[in-house]
């Protein structure tokens, strides 16, 4: 069988993803006949839907009054859903220590091991939204953009983190939640001094990053030191008429703290692209365009609200295999290995004297955990 591919890898996203939308259009198409003032919630029957089952079901309102009553999505809750605590989530907590059963004693054991190397896991504490100040609330039709953002390639393109976006929120607040392991990577070497904070980190040092969607490139130029990384990918299509190549055509730059999510557009469910610190590349996906819903916050100020974040792992020190990692070693006669990992305990214990001084030659690097 000829298993002959059909699509460009550019063609084959588009044919998967959605065509391009803007907030404006979503509003126009989608939502013209949908008057939100009217809207009611569907466990409360109204004497006006009461009389249009009952026509259109041909039966007297009494019944239909009973059918409403026995169909309603209410009934669908269970005792457990009332008595069940979402924001308790450690569970193993209530376990008794002297219990007669050893798996449960030992999944407390194992459960409270975990969380020492795990950062707290995806579950996220709603905002607490404080009414009472003039705060500017989300309309009754706002659209809510769901975006989410993978881990670089490196990272088999993971999940990191979901949000949620209004049409308000620039590009900008988007890179500002985009946590990545290396932007934070310290270049100056801690072994003189490991009490001294490093004056700089990876963002600091190098700023400049880029949103490449729809073919424009937006650019982030906050920081003066910024360069226009994209500058050499858009003079490189241009020239010898290279935009002519299939899925690639002419590309623009654009500054992405003036540019809001209404203000583009976007194709739901496309792979684009978040490069920083020169060659650190994240899908970002744009997988959902909806109205609000209740569950969503209310304030304009808590967007963009990140309502998933990723697991994050962390590494034991490998001298006691207790403790978290906290410094890198690298050419250090007292490691076993390079990288050395330590906590900050066997750190200071192996590598300097009573009175602080560094006894032996090694380059010491804060340990920086994987996103
Ligand atoms: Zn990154
Ligand atoms: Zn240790």
């Amino acid at each position: 069988m000829n298993h002959e591919k059909l699509y460009t890898p550019v063609e084959e996203a588009w044919h998967y993803s959605s065509q391009p939308i803007t907030i404006e259009k979503f509003k126009t198409n989608c939502c013209s006949k949908i008057d939100t003032a009217d809207r009611q919630p569907l466990h409360q029957p109204t004497m006006e839907s009461v009389k249009e089952l009952a026509s259109e079901l041909e039966i007297d309102e009494e019944t239909a009054r009973d059918l409403q009553m026995v169909c309603d999505v209410s009934n669908l809750q269970c005792e457990y859903d009332v008595q069940f605590d979402y924001n308790t989530f450690k569970i193993y907590e209530r376990f008794p220590d002297d219990g007669e059963l050893k798996t449960v004693r030992l999944c407390k054991d194992l459960k409270t091991k975990a969380e020492e190397l795990f950062f707290i896991p995806t579950y996220i504490e709603p905002p607490d939204e404080d009414f009472s100040v003039d705060e500017d609330q989300i309309q009754d039709d706002e659209v809510i953009v769901c975006c989410t953002v993978m881990h670089p390639k490196q990272k088999k393109n993971k999940r990191n983190l979901q949000t949620l976006l209004i049409g308000e929120t620039k590009l900008s607040e988007l890179r500002d939640l985009i946590k990545c392991q290396m932007d934070r990577v310290v270049f100056q070497d801690m072994s003189e001094n490991p009490d001294q904070l490093p004056d700089e980190d990876a963002q600091k040092l190098f700023p400049s990053s880029f949103f490449f969607i729809e073919r424009t490139f937006y650019n982030d130029t906050r920081d003066p030191a910024h360069h226009d990384i994209s500058k050499t990918i858009v003079e490189w299509a241009k020239h010898s008429d290279r935009y002519n190549m299939a899925g690639l055509g002419l590309l623009h730059s654009d500054v992405m703290e003036t540019t809001c999510i209404k203000d583009i557009e976007i194709r739901l469910g496309y792979p684009y692209l978040f490069c920083h610190q020169g060659s650190c590349e994240h899908l970002i996906l744009f997988t959902d365009m909806r109205l609000r819903q209740d569950s969503d916050p209310k304030l304009k100020k808590s967007y963009p609200y990140v309502s998933s974040d990723a697991q994050r792992r962390r590494k034991r020190c490998s001298i006691c295999c207790i403790h978290l990692a906290k410094w890198v070693t690298i050419n250090d006669e007292l490691s076993f290995e390079t990288p050395g990992l330590f906590c900050d305990k066997c750190f200071r214990y192996l590598h300097y004297d009573k009175d602080g001084r560094k006894i032996s030659r090694f380059q010491a690097y804060p340990h920086i955990p994987e996103d």
